[in-house]
């Protein structure tokens, strides 16, 4: 094929994530045309919302954080109407939900908290002081900060064992999906300075609802969903009777996908969860505010009812429960959950109805060591982007799809043909 051929044809993005659709997004809106071929059933990759009884069920808790950089620029965040949770969170702790004013935005506040028998005076100074920091500290400079875990950077900069346990595992449990805090502290300065800068929200008609404007942005037909690939060259892919021939070839699944199609030595580590939705007449909480495990026992990590978020989420109240780790082989979940919440919420969660209980077995990429790499071109001239490359978030993984496709585009400035 001659090059002027090939440049009429389409970049070939793998993936309808938030990476592909951002990489495909930039791109048509710079005048190429683009092809996404997505193996599932439909765009966002690990951010779905499904429909069922009437309710608005995210598949998985997730929350969009208002201040991300790159994402705020290229959604149309008014369009998604965001709808914010309370700054702050409720603590489970010793038979009792404490609140906890907004620690990241207002550090002073934990002196009148309920944090005040656990957290040391010092703690609460130093919640102030790494505010100060985080806040000033450029964002590539997280990035190039030599790493360690989450839990020693904690303890090195002087926090209690009882401020580590009490609060930040289950708040940053339910964001590392983890809660031994061995993410890289890269990845804790990233999200601190986050929470500290904006809002965790949820779009008032869903999560898949970012997806969806990004694939809206595209031209009819763009986006091919049932289409998997399994096998792929610099300029072609294919799959179970069909096969394309692109411009260009821009792999954006998931780390494991990644890996398998380039025929990449080791597995990709991945922190899992489960989440369960209940409905009820009489929700547990009355507010937007998230609350967590203040013990380190126990199987819930964090609780919060959608509804009181966005009304749009449910006709009546909805409770959405996320647990750490991969609960598949767990006897009876559903009563596990219950019977601990028991003790949170009293007999009345025993009129919870049970709506839906999703597995996210490949939830986030483990971020044991943290780095920034959103473009990447194999030596057979293959890009490669999504959240395994970034942060695992959806700032992470709209940073990579842009930067790759701003990479595309300068390399096409260069070379027309
Ligand atoms: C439960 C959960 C909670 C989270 N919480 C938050 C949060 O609170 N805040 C936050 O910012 N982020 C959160 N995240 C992370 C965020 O959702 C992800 O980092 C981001 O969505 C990843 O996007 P991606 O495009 O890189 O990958 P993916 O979304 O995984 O997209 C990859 C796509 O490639 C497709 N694919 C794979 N293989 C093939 C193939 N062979 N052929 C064709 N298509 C293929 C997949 O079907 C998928 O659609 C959470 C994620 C989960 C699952």
């Amino acid at each position: 094929m001659s090059s002027s051929e090939t440049a009429t044809l389409p970049y070939l993005i793998i993936g309808a994530g938030l990476a592909g659709l951002s990489c495909a997004v930039r791109l048509h809106e710079n005048g190429f045309p683009v092809q996404v071929l997505e193996k599932s059933d439909g765009v966002g990759g690990r951010v779905r919302t499904d429909q069922k009884n009437g309710f608005l069920l995210d598949r998985g808790f997730q929350v969009y954080l208002d201040a991300y950089p790159e994402a705020g620029e290229f959604l149309d965040l008014e369009a998604l109407d965001l709808q914010p949770f309370e700054p702050g969170a409720l603590v489970w702790r010793k038979g009792k939900l404490r609140e906890v004013m907004d620690v990241f935005r207002h550090p002073s506040a934990l002196f009148s908290s309920a944090l005040q028998p656990i957290g040391s005076p010092i703690d609460k100074l130093l919640v102030a002081k790494l505010r100060f920091r985080l806040l000033r500290k450029p964002m590539e400079e997280i990035w190039a900060t030599p790493e360690q875990t989450t839990a020693d950077y904690l303890r090195d900069f002087g926090f209690s064992e009882s401020m580590i346990d009490l609060f930040f595992r289950g708040f940053y449990g339910g964001i590392f999906l983890e809660d031994l805090l061995v993410t890289s502290s890269r990845m804790f300065e990233f999200t601190f300075k986050m929470f500290a800068e904006g809002r965790a929200t949820l779009p008032a008609r869903g999560m898949q609802r970012i997806p969806e404007q990004l694939a809206a942005r595209l031209p009819k037909g763009a986006v091919e969903t049932g289409r998997e690939i399994t096998s792929l060259e610099s300029r072609q892919v294919s799959g179970n009777g069909f096969h394309h021939s692109g411009r260009g070839v821009i792999l954006a699944t998931d780390g494991s996908s990644t890996s398998a199609l380039l025929d990449r030595d080791g597995s990709v580590r991945w922190n899992s969860t489960a989440c369960l939705y209940f409905s009820t007449d009489s929700p547990p909480l009355a507010r937007p505010i998230i609350a967590l495990k203040g013990d380190r026992e126990g199987l819930v990590n964090n609780v919060s009812v959608p509804t009181a978020v966005s009304s749009q989420y449910g006709d009546k109240p909805l409770v959405s429960v996320s647990v750490l780790g991969d609960q598949r082989e767990t006897p009876d979940l559903e009563e596990a959950v219950r019977a601990e919440l028991r003790s949170w919420f009293g007999p009345s969660v025993d009129h919870w109805t049970h709506e839906e209980t999703y597995h996210v077995r490949k939830a986030l990429p483990t971020k044991t060591s943290g780095h920034l790499k959103p473009v990447e071109k194999t030596p057979e001239g293959i890009y490669v982007c999504g959240d395994a490359n970034t942060s695992g978030s959806i700032e992470g993984a709209i940073l990579s799809g842009l930067r790759t496709a701003d990479h595309i585009l300068e390399e096409s400035h260069a070379d027309p043909g």
